[in-house]
């Protein structure tokens, strides 16, 4: 990854008015928008198939007063959003940037559905740690490849030129800081140059290189991370180069729930609607309800790295409802037992200790008081016979700091000045999670992705001379 300077025969051999490095939910949106601002982007994608982070993931995507809410009777909107984010991360994340962001989303999702054909309705029935409100969008199936296919078909039905197999290597910038143009290589090692008038970074952050990884989150080196391998971090050392200021880099998303060996991600709607985990000692470690992100390392800490989901058959019936559950089913990752004492035996878990665990449970819904851990138990979620378990771990999912943007998404130098045409957004741009591992809250990685993404497009076409929607 290298910084070029521009000197004289440096010629490109295509000139576009816009590059966007990386063909996830970012990239792909960024493209959307611009091109609705009447800009055509080329958009550089390193593998054969967009795929990204976000074909991995459940494809959920906070947005607050849509119409699909108000379908639903649900009444949300952008300042109880952004509070809700602020109140996770600890009011450490740029509060224009939450607030942009919580007021563009309704706007976004709505625009994705009815101009794009991406077919989001409202995840219903249980609501993540920290969200006051049932406000997240994802398609049928519950899945990020299914999210993707709906915007590469945008992409392709909006005439989007996707490079495939164009990992971008070099930015060339001018003394000004202006990106004049960028270098990728194809798989044969042979190179290519693509002159711009501007950049968006799209490219995520740096969760799958391990060097950058043991560098700013300590904690998560040994890991599994269970993101897309190519996180490289460019975006991240390509803003080292130019002197951007990088914010919040020992941010993340991890997530204490994903089901072993099988490495299918457990949906937390497990957890909210009533289950527990424990660890090979049959006792319960934590505040499930806390947050998945941050439950990755309470899980990784616990002999063996290891946790039990326990959890019974209402919630094994709701969460059939999600599809990386019903392969892990398949797969074999969910045991089914009719008593407390046959999954003491069949996990090899002290049995007195289990039945402490659960009598514990028991008595803290009979008398309405919180855990040690500040957890509150209902008696109408309490788990019931026959019980189902699934061993998990920790993993980390991706990075969330990153390069400092405006809520316009144009990348900051150190010195707070903006660069003059370059862009940021996605899991490239320092998120809306404050600074650690706790800060997550659900959804904050596709936000950034699909609404600052969308926010990205639109003012690169601004920047280009475009001042209304085509
Ligand atoms: C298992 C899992 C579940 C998740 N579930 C959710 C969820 O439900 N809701 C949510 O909000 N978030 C979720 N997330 C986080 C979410 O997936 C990410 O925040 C989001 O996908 C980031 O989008 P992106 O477009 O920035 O990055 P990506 O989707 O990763 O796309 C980046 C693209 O850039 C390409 N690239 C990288 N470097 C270069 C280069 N030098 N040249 C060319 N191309 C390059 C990569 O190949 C990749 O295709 C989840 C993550 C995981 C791993």
């Amino acid at each position: 990854m290298a910084i070029v300077a521009f000197g004289s025969g440096n010629e490109f051999e295509v000139q576009v008015p816009l590059v966007i490095v990386g063909a996830g939910a970012c990239g792909l949106v960024a493209a959307l928008a611009a091109k609705q601002f009447g800009i055509d982007a080329v958009v550089l994608e390193r593998d054969a198939m967009p795929r990204g982070s976000t074909s991995m993931s459940q494809g959920f995507i906070p947005a607050a007063g849509t119409r699909f809410q108000e379908e639903r009777g649900v009444k949300d909107s952008a300042e109880l959003m952004a509070e809700d984010i602020q109140r996770k991360n600890g009011y450490q994340a740029d509060p224009d940037i939450v607030r942009a962001l919580s007021e563009a989303s309704a706007g976004v999702v709505e625009w994705l559905a009815d101009v794009h054909g991406v077919p989001f309705d409202l995840v219903e029935g249980f609501l993540y740690p920290g969200h006051r409100r049932t406000r997240m969008h994802a398609t049928p199936r519950r899945t990020g490849e299914e999210l993707m296919g709906s915007l590469l078909n945008a992409v392709e039905a909006a005439g989007i030129d996707v490079l495939t197999e164009a990992r971008v290597v070099d930015l060339h910038v001018d003394d000004a800081g202006r990106v004049l143009g960028v270098n990728l290589e194809r798989p044969d090692g042979s190179r290519e140059s693509i002159g711009c008038d501007a950049l968006i970074l799209a490219c995520n952050g740096y969760g799958g290189n391990p060097e950058l990884v043991e560098r700013h989150l300590p904690a998560l080196k040994d890991a599994l991370y269970y993101g897309h391998e190519g996180n490289q971090g460019d975006a991240l050392l390509w803003g080292e180069g130019m002197g951007a200021s990088l914010k919040d880099l020992g941010a993340c998303q991890g997530h204490g729930s994903l089901a072993m060996p099988h490495q299918t991600l457990i949906t937390w709607a497990v957890m909210m609607r009533g289950g527990v985990q424990v660890n090979s000692e049959g006792r319960r470690f934590s505040n499930e309800h806390g947050g998945y992100s941050e439950q990755a390392a309470k899980v990784l800490a616990q002999p063996g790295g290891i946790a039990w989901n326990l959890f019974d058959r209402r919630i094994h019936q709701a969460a059939l409802e999600f599809e990386d559950y019903r392969n892990a089913h398949i797969a074999g990752a969910v045991r089914t037992f009719d008593t407390l004492e046959d999954m003491a035996i069949g996990l090899g878990l002290p049995q007195e200790a289990l039945l402490d665990t659960f009598a514990e449970m028991h008595a803290l819904a009979e008398s309405g008081e919180a855990d040690g851990f500040g957890r509150c138990f209902s008696l109408e979620d309490l788990l019931s016979a026959p019980y189902h378990a699934i061993k998990v771990t920790g993993a980390l999912f991706h990075t969330q700091g990153g390069l400092e943007v405006t809520s316009q998404a144009r990348v900051l130098r150190q010195d707070g000045s903006v660069f003059p045409n370059l862009f940021a957004a996605g899991g490239a741009a320092r998120g809306v999670s404050g600074s650690g591992d706790s800060g997550y809250l659900s959804g904050n990685g596709l936000l950034s992705a699909v609404v600052l993404g969308a926010i990205a497009g639109r003012e690169a076409a601004r920047e280009l001379g475009c001042d209304s929607a085509a």
